[in-house]
């Protein structure tokens, strides 16, 4: 979930429309995330409404932390050479 929330970022794919209010396009369509005052984000696609998460959410989230943001890349990089080497 994380990995792919940060791919949403890294690729583009979360753009700020309005002040708290990001249009996000994922795999299966564009979603609407509303970042509310009180810090919480709402998602309108169905894995949202159901689960009360995904990947949409949480790459507003992300965005909204440069130091969370900063640590995540730092994780997946980490990560990405491990699978090189192994390879
Ligand atoms: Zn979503």
């Amino acid at each position: 979930m994380i990995e792919k929330a940060y791919d949403l970022i890294r690729e583009g794919r979360v753009e700020q429309i309005n002040n708290g209010v990001y249009n996000v396009v994922g795999e299966h369509g564009t979603y609407i995330v509303v970042r509310n005052i009180d810090g919480s984000v709402t998602c309108n696609c169905p894995g949202f409404t159901s689960k009360r998460r995904c990947s949409h959410s949480l790459a507003v989230m992300m965005i909204n932390q440069p130091v969370l943001l900063k640590s995540i890349k730092r994780e997946i990089e980490r990560e990405d050479k491990w699978r090189r080497t192994k390879r």
